[in-house]
């Protein structure tokens, strides 16, 4: 088992691997998954990746305007432009690297349309984007000889380290001690802060975690997205209904079977998420009823089971038939706009460690993130990176770095016994709580005061040291660090 790397990404979603297959071919590269290479949220992407590729009737600025009206114009200019820019050869990138999106009978793309988007600009497979992209980036990655990839492996601690950065991995019940030149976090989300999301398991903040820790600048954590029609099951993880049913023309329905965004936007079922999220908990508390539905049976059925398969075939195991039935719909947590601070070319404030994907903060999103986006901007960043370390490996070449001397794992005393059950349930009630679609500050600031208690608690160490601790670790760390910014 070779430990020195030139560059070790942590992460096997669209950012990691994309990152790590635009890297130079002869740098020697690791990428890191803590669970199966398929487990990430970027493999539950439904709706799809948006880039004007087609100028006919769209271009660079209108999808840049659309996504400032999205985020507020609170976003960062100049990465949205790096992102609306680039986004197109970046799709037809993955196109090259074997990605099948959708086409028309006439062989053109079936550009779709979702909320916020003035025009159809999004390439799909089926309702069932994410998992092609993971699929097709995993089997080119497999093919190159410079990159070893390695799944079961959850990075418990990273330092700065002579001429790089050492990590400690927790890999079958041992630690490996592995160093690089660079080191690209690209470690996705943080739904499991809350008790409900549309995230996969893997959605702990851990990167966020590890450059916190190593004291870099992150920013704009309180910046969360909430879903508006994730499917009302209550399961931890939610199915996400995915926008572009909406974009297909699927109505919003209150309790009472009523049309009612009228009253609230003009942009009706189209309306950027935070908005709909928002009428729905208004409409809610107006009617005394939590209780909303989707309803796409007014469309041919044969249209809607080609076009949501996935969809289709899940709600159905739920005994729904979205032909026939209405679907029970509910906002939940779904997307982080904040994360690891990071300039044009993905580099986080700390040399040499860059961020790439949902637990970066470019700036793009400004206040609330455009539907489809967020693939773009994993690929896109994740492609600066990559160009980014090949130039300075160019200019400078690699070194051997002097690993850091660990002196536990984690750099704290650790036990045998595993940290008190029930301390993830409180987090992630605190969380939804406090911080959701129309946050509680009240609940915020008792919140935060038992946040600071589980967090001394998790750190002080004596511990073991396990997959449990290290995510409950990430979580405690996440819920303080969205708290501290809106108390
Ligand atoms: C249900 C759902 C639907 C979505 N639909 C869309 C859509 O249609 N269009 C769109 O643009 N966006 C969509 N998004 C958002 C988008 O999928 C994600 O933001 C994006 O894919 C994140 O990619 P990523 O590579 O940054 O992270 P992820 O794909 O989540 O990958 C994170 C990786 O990091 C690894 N990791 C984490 N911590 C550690 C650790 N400590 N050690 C080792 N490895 C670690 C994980 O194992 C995983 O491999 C959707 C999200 C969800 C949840």
């Amino acid at each position: 088992m070779q430990n020195n790397y030139d560059v070790i990404v942590v992460g096997s979603g669209a950012a990691g691997l994309y990152t790590a297959l635009n890297l130079d071919p002869k740098l020697r590269v690791l990428v890191l998954s803590k669970r199966d290479l398929l487990l990430s949220n970027s493999a539950l992407a439904q709706g799809g990746i948006a880039a004007v590729v087609n100028t006919t009737n769209d271009n660079v600025d209108m999808h840049l305007n659309d996504s400032l009206i999205a985020g507020g114009f609170k976003n960062n200019t100049e990465s949205l432009k790096v992102l609306v820019n680039e986004g197109p050869q970046d799709v037809l990138n993955l196109i090259d690297l074997g990605v099948d999106f959708d086409k028309k009978e006439d062989g053109s793309y079936d550009l779709t349309l979702e909320g916020g988007h003035s025009r159809h600009r999004i390439f799909h497979h089926k309702d069932n984007t994410g998992r092609e992209i993971v699929e097709k980036l995993l089997a080119v990655a497999m093919t190159f000889k410079n990159i070893t990839l390695m799944e079961q492996a959850i990075v418990c601690d990273l330092k700065q380290a002579p001429g790089g950065f050492s990590l400690d991995v927790l890999k079958d019940g041992e630690h490996l001690y592995l160093n690089c030149n660079y080191c690209v976090l690209a470690t996705g989300g943080i739904g499991r802060v809350y008790e409900f999301t549309t995230n996969s398991a893997i959605a702990t903040g851990d990167g966020i975690t590890l450059a916190y820790n190593l004291g870099a600048k992150i920013k704009n954590l309180h910046l969360v997205q909430f879903h508006p029609t994730a499917f009302a099951n209550k399961d931890r993880e939610c199915f996400l209904i995915s926008e572009s049913v909406r974009g297909e023309g699927a109505y919003l329905l209150n309790g009472n079977h009523q049309r009612f965004m009228s009253r609230y936007d003009d942009r009706l079922e189209l309306a950027p998420r935070d908005v709909v999220s928002h009428c729905i908990i208004e409409e809610s508390h107006k009617l005394r009823d939590n209780h909303f539905y989707l309803d796409i049976t007014h469309k041919d059925p044969e249209f809607v089971k080609a076009r949501f398969p996935m969809i289709y075939s899940k709600l159905l195991v739920e005994g729904i038939d979205m032909t026939k039935d209405l679907i029970p719909v509910y906002p939940c947590q779904h997307y982080l706009m904040g994360g690891i601070d990071v300039g044009l070319n993905g580099e986080s404030t700390i040399h040499n460690l860059y961020a790439a994907g949902e637990c970066s903060h470019t700036g793009v999103h400004g206040n609330n993130r455009l539907a489809s986006n967020s693939l773009l901007e994993a690929i896109v960043f994740a492609h600066q990176i990559a160009e980014d370390i090949n130039n300075k490996v160019d200019k400078n070449g690699v070194h051997e770095v002097t690993p850091y001397e660990f002196s536990s794992p984690i750099g704290v005393p650790t036990g045998t016994e595993p940290i008190p059950h029930g301390i993830r349930t409180e987090i992630r009630a605190i969380m939804q709580k406090s911080h959701f679609v129309l946050p509680d500050t009240v609940a915020a600031i008792e919140g935060f005061e038992r946040i600071k208690e589980l967090k001394n608690l998790i750190e002080k160490g004596g511990w073991l040291v396990n997959v449990d601790y290290i995510e409950a670790r990430s979580l405690v760390t996440v819920a303080y660090l969205i708290l501290k910014e809106v108390i």
